[in-house]
């Protein structure tokens, strides 16, 4: 009777609930692979602690930051950007800023917040990050989903994201590398996007490039504004240090766009959480970006070996029709409706199956959080169920486990779905 309408709907996160099951089991002694983690289980670059260590004895360190950040980095997280992806905010006639938040996570809230009207739609793209629907409902906004799947390898097609555009569609929220296919939409894909928006002239996009330095595979990922540097200026670039900086709980992302909108968030900001962490602020300004190859190539290497692991055990287990090649980000979607193990489920009128509907309206049976739950009550394995992510009966898994934990994961996974 407290609570308002907003809070009780909020959906909880099974993610974690999962992943307190996991650990709670571990606790007990239980031998638990955790293919739940979102984060490098690694130390960050000691070069940045040691800029983090340098700026300890500053008065500055310890308090307030300008709302947006400081100048000097914001000014050092533009160029950063305008260098790695090629492309410039000079020349469009408008000026363009940065935001610093407490996240990308706090980033894309305060952008939602800032663009969006109650009534007004946000395309999100499946498969998406678990929060942006929920984000945008918290602001009085309408998620509009375009759907995908393994055969057209996680990218949804233009004609479908062309179908879902409306009067009130006010922006499209785009993830590249994605989370959870850990795949990255491609060239051509970027291209054609590029001209999709130019039919639509008022459309914003919010470009989430979090986990931008996490590719694996050549070609890197592409962006639409580098194929028309005029979409900048409807653009919301969001990036942060948690992934490629293996820094989450430093809680530090930004926002890149045209400063009417950068102004807007900053006003937002300003009446909620004020300025982000300044001593990590401080330690970016010092810190030299170009070690950070030094730090991202052996990550990288990791997520391509496993990555590789899974191909490889999934093919000796006769497994194959249910692989695909990931590239990026680090993690990937098991398909559990092609496996044989899922028969075992849709089979018997098992009350753990949701009723779940796409957003075509057509009806589906859900049973990934049933497979999900068995998974790890019964063999170990600790996997987020991918209805959430908005690919159904499905499960997410991490790529960041120790190479031979990961590859033993792997085994235990793949006799698992030959029902085994
Ligand atoms: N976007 C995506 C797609 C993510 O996966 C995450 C973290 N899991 C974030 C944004 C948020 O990152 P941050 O820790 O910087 O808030």
């Amino acid at each position: 009777m407290y609570l308002s309408k907003r809070a009780i709907n909020i959906k909880e996160s099974i993610t974690l609930k999962l992943n307190e099951k996991a650990v709670g089991l571990a606790e007990k002694g239980n031998t638990i692979y955790n293919l739940t983690a979102g984060q490098l289980p690694f130390r960050p670059m000691d070069d940045f602690v040691k800029s983090i260590e340098k700026e300890l004895n500053f008065l500055k360190s310890y308090q307030y930051a300008p709302v947006a950040g400081f100048a000097d980095l914001r000014k050092k997280l533009k160029a950063y950007v305008e260098n790695n992806r090629s492309i410039s905010f000079n020349g469009h006639g408008v000026d363009f800023d940065c935001v610093i938040s407490n996240g990308a996570k706090h980033s894309i809230y305060n952008i939602i917040g800032s663009i969006t009207d109650p009534g007004d739609e946000i395309i999100v793209l499946a498969p998406y990050w678990i929060s942006y629907p929920e984000m945008v409902m918290c602001w009085g906004g309408i998620p509009v989903v375009v759907e995908s799947n393994k055969h057209n390898n996680f990218t949804p097609t233009m004609d479908d994201i062309r179908k879902k555009i409306t009067s009130k569609t006010k922006a499209i929220l785009v993830n590249s590398p994605n989370n959870p296919a850990g795949i990255h939409y491609s060239n051509q894909w970027m291209n054609d996007f590029a001209k999709l928006l130019n039919d639509f002239p008022n459309l914003l996009v919010i470009s989430d490039e979090i986990y931008y330095e996490l590719s694996y595979f050549d070609p890197k990922p592409t962006y639409f504004y580098q194929y028309d540097s005029k979409l900048l200026k409807r653009t919301m670039i969001v990036e942060g240090i948690s992934k490629s900086f293996a820094a989450t709980g430093l809680r530090i992302g930004f926002c890149i766009t045209t400063k009417e909108i950068a102004d807007a968030i900053s006003k937002l900001q300003a009446q909620t959480t004020s300025s982000a962490n300044s001593l990590i602020q401080r330690a970016l300004v010092s810190f030299d970006f170009a070690k950070m190859p030094e730090f991202l190539n052996p990550v990288r290497n990791h997520l391509k070996i496993n990555a590789q692991s899974i191909r490889r055990i999934f093919s000796e287990m006769g497994l194959s029709h249910i692989w695909y090649q990931t590239t990026s980000a680090f993690y990937y979607l098991v398909d559990f409706s092609s496996a044989p193990v899922f028969k075992r489920y849709s089979s018997s009128s098992s009350s753990a199956s949701a009723s779940a509907s796409t957003s075509n309206g057509d009806e589906c049976n859900d049973y990934c959080i049933q497979i999900c739950s068995d998974l790890l009550e019964k063999h170990g394995i600790a996997m987020v169920p991918g209805a959430d992510f908005g690919i159904h009966n499905s499960g997410r898994l991490s790529l960041v486990l120790e190479e031979e934990i990961f590859t033993r994961a792997m085994k235990i996974l793949a006799n698992f779905l030959r029902g085994e």
